[in-house]
């Protein structure tokens, strides 16, 4: 069974825990949500699903 829960992808940068929410945006930030099945950031480089964000918004 999938979850369509996403996570705001720039959570570490703009709150203080993982906001989930089940529309494309995170509802607090206005930052891309992602699938929080895979690990939404890597440890080692905590700005760097911040950036991919980034990148998503500039697309969409
Ligand atoms: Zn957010």
């Amino acid at each position: 069974m999938k979850s369509d829960i996403r996570v705001c992808s720039a959570w570490k940068a703009e709150h203080d825990r993982p906001v989930y929410t089940l529309s494309a945006t995170c509802p607090e930030c206005g930052a891309s949500a992602i699938n929080s099945a895979p690990a939404p950031f890597d440890p080692a480089d905590p700005y760097g699903e911040y950036r991919r964000a980034l990148k998503r918004r500039a697309r969409d």
